[in-house]
């Protein structure tokens, strides 16, 4: 028989299950081939994001479309954010977490894993608009500064069209092919994805499979529920509003649930969610816009995360929130969650910014950092998955036009 590479994937991460939940903690020592994946895949995203972006953009008729483009996917980014914070506040309200624990006890008894002793400021609306302008074309992809590589290639693919034919014509082709180029830099490699996915779904199996116990773990119950509730209401939208059916687009996009579980890095899964999304025949002047603008500023599942973090922490240092509270708590944190980074853990840092941001104890949301890989997992994939389904509806949206 014939295996796919879903299957293949998903027998790297049955193998991973296994050697975790078997060698425990020493599993770690495969971490490395995990990480090998994650560079690779972080590698091709920077270029991949460019080139297809600029091909997509000059297959578009005019500005027009570009701007309707736009407007339509900044809208679902904004309302789907609001209702996930809002569905994270809900949960956390609902379950009491943070109620449970005893301050002192809890902050001293558990290790955080991942806090820095610098945790910074929230930044003013003002900040998150001017940096997304890259300064210094190097400096953009250097930093893989995935919002700076899209204003960029958006400047240039205006630019491109306001071009002559022959120039615009002979660019076209080259965007085109260096797109094609860096789509197959991807199937390379995925081919490692096997290993990679399941060596760091063993790591993470090793390391947390005895940690699941008292108010984390109904911490983690409400976040997942909660996340659970937003990809059904994903569901149901693509079931209306678009033109795939959820089984077959669950079906379709296996290998990227995968990718995005594993690696907990939105960036890292950019490339395979370009590639899937191309497997799935949805227009790339759509998808090469809206992916890789949802990588960096759309995080449905970081958003519950927040929410729930801060309500966790409010709860176990017993600070209680007038309704004039929530509102500044949903607007700084659809600032907040743009700026994780699209990294491992980088939701994290930025939970830390928000609590501090709000006078409570960052010690008790530290607590989450013991298990926040766990928490990671699903924030990135519903992260990713809000990008895919914003795709689908806008793609057929725009069809609907024409
Ligand atoms: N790692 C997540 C991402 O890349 C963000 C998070 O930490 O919540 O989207």
């Amino acid at each position: 028989m014939k295996v796919g590479p879903g299957g293949r994937i998903l027998i790297g991460m049955l193998a991973g299950v296994v050697l975790g939940a078997v060698l425990g903690e020493r599993v770690a020592a495969i971490q490395p081939l995990g990480d090998l994946f994650i560079t690779l895949l972080v590698l091709v995203a920077a270029p991949l994001v460019f080139f297809n972006l600029l091909a997509g953009l000059t297959s578009l008729a005019d500005l027009r479309t570009l701007g309707r483009l736009a407007g339509k996917t900044v809208g679902f980014f904004l309302t789907t954010e609001l209702v996930a914070l809002s569905l994270g506040l809900g949960a956390m309200a609902l379950l009491r977490p943070g109620a449970g624990l005893r301050l002192t006890e809890t902050v001293t008894e558990t290790a955080p894993e991942t806090v820095s002793g610098a945790v910074g400021e929230a930044p003013s609306a003002a900040d998150v608009l001017l940096d997304m302008i890259p300064t210094n074309v190097v400096r953009a992809f250097a930093e893989g500064n995935v919002v700076q590589i899209v204003i960029l290639a958006l400047m240039l693919g205006i630019a491109t069209m306001a071009l002559g034919d022959g120039p615009r014509a002979r660019l076209a082709t080259l965007f085109e092919d260096l797109a094609g180029l860096f789509r197959r830099l991807v199937h390379m490699v995925l081919w490692v994805a096997p290993v990679g996915i399941g060596a760091l779904v063993a790591v993470t199996v090793g390391r947390y499979g005895a940690d699941l116990i008292g108010p984390t773990a109904r911490f983690l119950a409400g976040v997942w529920g909660a996340q659970i509730v937003i990809v059904t209401g994903y569901m149901l939208l693509l079931r209306f509003f678009s033109d795939y059916r959820p089984a077959r687009f669950l079906r379709a996009t296996g290998s990227l649930w995968a990718t995005t579980a594993a690696t907990t890095s939105s960036l890292a899964s950019l490339s395979v969610g370009l590639e899937t999304a191309g497997r799935l025949d949805l227009p790339r002047r759509v998808y090469s816009f809206v992916l890789p603008l949802g990588a960096q500023l759309n995080k449905d599942g970081t958003s519950v995360m927040l929410a729930a973090v801060l309500l966790f922490t409010a709860q176990a240092a017993g600070v209680t929130f007038s309704p004039a509270d929530f509102v500044t708590i949903l607007l700084l944190g659809m600032l907040l969650s743009h700026g994780t980074g699209g990294v491992p853990g980088g939701g994290f840092v930025v939970a830390l910014i928000y609590v501090q941001a709000l006078n409570l104890p960052i010690e008790v949301a530290a607590i989450v950092g013991g298990i926040y890989r766990l928490v990671d997992m699903s924030n990135t994939t519903v992260n990713i998955m809000g990008d895919m389904v914003g795709a689908a509806l806008v793609a057929r949206s725009e069809a609907r036009r024409a």
